[in-house]
């Protein structure tokens, strides 16, 4: 089975969307405009290949605004595979950047490993 293709929304879809946090990413929590939404699905899209039903994969409950850079990073990870891979951004940047280890080094940038908690999450647990 093939992925499926993305569906189109409509604008009033689209401003639901990002509507749903409140003009936020829904993950960094930075605010946006209707022209920077990038519409998310938390649940990959291709998912669809391993059962889920696309039914629920398109629709508002999976749907989640986002910026370029989440949405560009986010990829098709999962929430927890996206998670990590943030979390583990030091490691990476240690490894991959000179100019990154330059500045840990003389103390210009402090890296602070801590747990990653989404804004939808945060947005999550005050409604509760
Ligand atoms: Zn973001």
């Amino acid at each position: 089975m093939s992925v499926p293709k993305r569906k189109q929304l409509s604008k009033a879809i689209r401003l639901e969307v990002l509507n749903k946090y409140d003009n936020h990413c829904a993950y960094c929590g930075c605010e946006l405009t209707y022209e920077q939404l990038n519409v998310d699905h938390k649940i990959p899209l291709y998912y669809a290949e391993f059962g889920y039903d696309i039914n629920y994969l398109e629709s508002m409950d999976n749907y989640m605004p986002s910026c370029r850079s989440c949405n560009k990073y986010k990829t098709t990870y999962t929430i927890e595979t996206f998670r990590k891979m943030i979390e583990k951004q030091p490691d990476i940047l240690n490894r991959d950047s000179s100019t990154y280890r330059l500045a840990t080094k003389f103390g210009v940038v402090t890296p602070t490993p801590h747990k990653v908690k989404f804004y939808f999450e945060k947005v999550e647990e005050n409604l509760k």
